[in-house]
């Protein structure tokens, strides 16, 4: 037809104009013109449900959050150097979601501009320079975060600064105590680091590990690994990039879950909605000695339309009721994923935190050898679908889900049987445990 012709010209045109480094989802990649809700809409009108999007957190193009960008593009956008309101209001309602001793807050445009700043503050708070993070982390684009994300692949260089572990797995490593093994694991790095001659400056993680493979459980996990970096002088950075803004479903935050308040907490995706809106949030005594030691100044970040479009987002977020909508509709997710998992040997775990759900696919429920070609058939099966999800994991067999935190129960019943049906499909298509 004309419109699978102009999608591969497009696809031409991508590789040409854009060039080599960028990637699409799916097989057959999706084409999509219009957002609203829990749905994107492609060129002939036909909904796709998005459960993969978190940063049309609130949902696709929310009229509150559109209106609020729409008003003060139209009245003033300026930078940081003059007196504006909108920012310190903006400010004193995002802080009020975080606990006291949280009580300075930092505006960027990214969440690596966030990491990026955040080891800045670390490095010049404690003298160090070693930064913890997990084997599959992702922390951002910038030189001194891409470093610090083995997620980018083998050819993406670590800095010798730099300690990996692995993360906190409870379904594959110990799940009797996945805090003091990961803590352990922690204590082992820091010693490395020490022997090297290298002082720790931090402990950085995603607080619900999506990149590793979406780590929850047991809630308060993190307590001993943030106590094993504070001993040895370092900092604990809290990456609420992803977890942020009320996904977990218990709390506003990931880290809330652990029983913790980081020294640093970064932010970014969910917190405009689309806009680029990313931050980071601190103790006073930790970023004291960078304040005294140089100034900061972004050029568009924390401008009077991003902190009118974020005020609009943490408003649906309280008015909307979305945090404890996540944490419902995600019990409900979870449920009917274990009930499918009954029925469908592939479900090897079913795992997460309110709208934030890892589903791990395995051949054999013994073994749990990775059923890593099955996820990518899956993923691509429920495209066809219209059901937008993805992948991740070191094999790529751990099912993101990560949909809109309006999503509804009736949006979730719809993904489960259109699960059920093709996992009935697959496996009749294939004997088990071939
Ligand atoms: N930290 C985490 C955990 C992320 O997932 C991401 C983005 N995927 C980032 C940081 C970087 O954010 P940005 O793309 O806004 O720079």
């Amino acid at each position: 037809s004309d419109l699978a012709q102009c999608e591969r010209d497009m696809i031409a045109r991508r590789q040409h104009l854009l060039g080599p480094a960028y990637r699409l989802f799916y097989a057959n990649p999706v084409h999509v013109v219009r957002g609203e809700g829990v749905w994107l809409y492609d060129p002939e009108g036909q909904a796709y449900l998005d459960m993969y999007n978190n940063v049309a957190s609130v949902g696709h193009c929310h009229p509150h959050v559109t209106a609020a960008l729409s008003r003060q593009a139209g009245t003033l956008n300026t930078h940081t150097r003059y007196l504006h309101e909108t920012i310190l209001d903006y400010a004193e309602r995002l802080l009020g979601h975080f606990p006291s001793e949280l009580a300075h807050v930092m505006f960027t445009c990214t969440g690596s501009e966030a990491n990026d700043l955040a080891l800045r503050v670390a490095k010049a708070h404690t003298g160090g320079t070693g930064v913890i993070v997990t084997q599959l982390a992702y922390h951002g684009t910038t030189t001194v975060t891409a470093e610090l994300s083995p997620s980018l692949g083998r050819g993406m260089q670590l800095g010798t600064h730099v300690r990996t572990v692995p993360a906190p797995d409870g379904y594959r490593g110990d799940a009797r105590d996945v805090g003091e093994a990961f803590a352990a694991h922690v204590r082992a790095a820091i010693d490395d680091m020490t022997a090297n001659g290298i002082r720790p400056a931090a402990l950085l993680v995603d607080t619900i590990f999506s990149s590793d493979g979406v780590y929850a459980d047991p809630a308060g996990f993190l307590a001993p690994a943030v106590a094993a970096i504070r001993q040895a002088g370092g900092l604990f950075i809290a990456d609420e990039v992803q977890p942020g803004f009320g996904r977990t479903g218990d709390a506003m935050w990931g880290f809330a879950r652990h029983g913790l308040v980081p020294d640093i907490v970064t932010l970014g995706k969910p917190m405009g909605n689309g806009h680029p809106v990313a931050g980071m949030v601190a103790r006073p005594e930790v970023l004291a000695e960078f304040g005294q030691r140089t100034r900061y100044f972004n050029t568009f970040a924390g401008n009077p339309v991003s902190a009118a479009v974020g005020m609009a987002v943490l408003e649906v977020i309280e008015g909307e009721g979305l945090v404890e909508n996540a944490r419902r509709v995600g019990d409900h997710l979870r449920t009917g994923l274990r009930a499918l998992a009954q029925r469908h040997s592939v479900i090897g775990d079913v795992r997460g935190a309110g709208l934030f759900i890892g589903v791990e696919l395995v051949r054999d429920p013994l073994t749990k050898e990775p059923a890593t070609e099955e996820t990518a058939r899956l993923v691509n099966d429920l495209r066809e679908r219209r059901i937008l999800i993805s992948a991740t994991g070191p094999d790529a067999n751990i099912l993101k889900i990560r949909p809109p935190l309006a999503f509804s129960r009736e949006n979730a019943d719809l993904f489960l049987s259109v699960m059920d049906d093709l996992l009935t499909r697959a496996a009749s298509a294939r004997p088990l445990h071939q």
